[in-house]
């Protein structure tokens, strides 16, 4: 059987000082996928993401990646994972082109074997390849950090908040190439992100993890559906002189004048929902239901945790 692209069994880490950063989680990613790692600031995903790199040691737990046991196979399992980090860690005296250099040689890829300009002409860094990092905008920095992270040709390739701060078009050139890796070399994905309808967008599975614990892990799908709050929507013919009420219903009036109520399906029936608006006199022109989105499932899943 083949093995998963990450397999994470039992992982814990305990920084110096104390901080429990992981508190034994046991994930499967696998093969081909794109799966987000999603959770809160300060849940751990840095801290695993690290530890996947091999830039942080694990307290303890057993990581393998494309099969290979990081501590048994330190060289191919290494050699197996790309990692875009958070951390804009270029050393500034060096150019594109430099950089992408001694990482090859740092995973030992053969100088005929190297794709510098195939790499820096997908990062959009070709005509920035002789220029020195300091003087390359943050922007440039992060395309640089992708491009590091792929010389080496990964099966999986991991991305930790790579759009945090960036600009819209930075953002969808990052997310057109991790699709074109995915899609057209089948290379693993796994990103972390804060957005969250860019997980929703671009995750075929989610995993979330809060204070360390790995608390929930499906398809991206099924998280979507597995909430029961709902949201109706309604275009009054004209403004209301009253607003609906009803138990368990929470009215909000957006900028166009709609009316969004809000109620779990489980306690309240849509008809009790139209029956309030119906109370108050409201006359609908038009009604539509909002779909749950990461966002609901997320603030469920780590409310009061
Ligand atoms: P995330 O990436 O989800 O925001 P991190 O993995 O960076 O979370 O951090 C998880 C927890 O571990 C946080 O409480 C953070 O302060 C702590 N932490 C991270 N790195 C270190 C470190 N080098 N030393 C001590 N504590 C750390
Ligand atoms: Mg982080």
């Amino acid at each position: 059987m083949t093995q998963p692209a990450i397999q994470i069994k039992g992982l814990r880490k305990t920084y110096q000082g104390g901080k429990e950063a992981l508190k034994g989680v046991d994930l499967d990613v696998p093969r081909g996928a794109v799966f987000g790692l999603l959770g809160p600031n300060g849940a751990g995903k840095s801290t695993m993401i690290n530890i996947l790199a091999g830039l942080v040691t694990k307290t303890s737990g057993s990581v393998g990646i494309w099969g290979w046991d990081q501590d048994r196979n330190p060289r191919q399992s290494r050699a197996s994972i790309g990692v875009m980090p958070q951390e804009l860690n270029l050393d500034p005296f060096f150019t594109p082109r430099g950089a992408l250099e001694v990482q090859a040689g740092l995973y030992g890829v053969p100088k005929a074997q190297r794709r510098s300009d195939e790499i820096l002409e997908m990062v959009g860094l070709s005509d920035k390849a002789e220029a020195y990092a300091r003087t390359l905008s943050g922007g440039m920095r992060r395309r640089l950090l992708l491009a590091k992270a792929l010389v080496h040709s990964p099966q999986v390739l991991v991305l930790d908040e790579p759009t945090a701060g960036v600009d819209i078009e930075l953002r969808q050139m990052l997310w057109a190439n991790v699709r074109k890796l995915n899609r057209e070399q089948g290379v693993t994905i796994i990103l972390t992100t804060h957005y969250l309808e860019e997980a929703e967008e671009m995750c075929d599975e989610i995993a979330i993890i809060n204070h360390g614990t790995l608390i929930a892990r499906d398809s991206t799908a099924n998280l979507l559906g597995q909430l029961d709050a709902k949201t109706m929507i309604i275009l009054p013919d004209e403004k209301p002189a009253q607003l609906p009420e009803a138990a368990g219903v929470s009215v909000d009036v957006r900028e166009d004048g709609s009316l969004a109520l809000s109620y779990n399906a489980k306690e309240t029936s849509p008809e009790s929902v139209l029956g309030a608006v119906h109370t108050a006199g409201i006359r609908i022109r038009d009604v539509r239901t909002e779909q749950a989105n990461l966002e609901d499932v997320f603030l469920d899943l780590t409310r009061g945790a």
